[in-house]
């Protein structure tokens, strides 16, 4: 039996990243509203920030996504051509159960 431990560290380390950007994604409109100087900004620099925001919430999760699957190295959460599965809980490749050592 292999030992996937490191991998699936880094598994839970990506999810969490991805977990604590959805809260992000969700308060964003509630912080930036009450940073102080938000509302005298331009238009272009308002959305410029909520923009920069948005990706700070995104990435971390496209990071999760594009996880590889510690036995064949497959994209873990590839489901199909056009389709992720980010909570796949096996690998759409070969069918190592998600946390598993094989
Ligand atoms: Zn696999």
């Amino acid at each position: 039996m292999a030992d996937y431990g490191a991998a699936w560290r880094e598994y839970r380390k990506r999810r969490n990243l991805a977990i604590a950007g959805l809260i992000w994604f969700v308060l964003t409109p509630v912080v930036i509203s009450r940073v102080p100087g938000f509302v005298s900004l331009s238009a272009g620099w308002a959305y410029a920030v909520v923009m920069a925001s948005s990706a700070i919430a995104i990435l971390p999760f496209l990071w999760l996504l594009l996880f590889r699957c510690p036995r064949c190295g497959a994209v873990f959460t590839h489901k199909g051509p056009w389709a992720n599965n980010v909570v796949a809980r096996k690998c759409g490749n070969c069918g190592l159960g998600k946390y598993s050592n094989g």
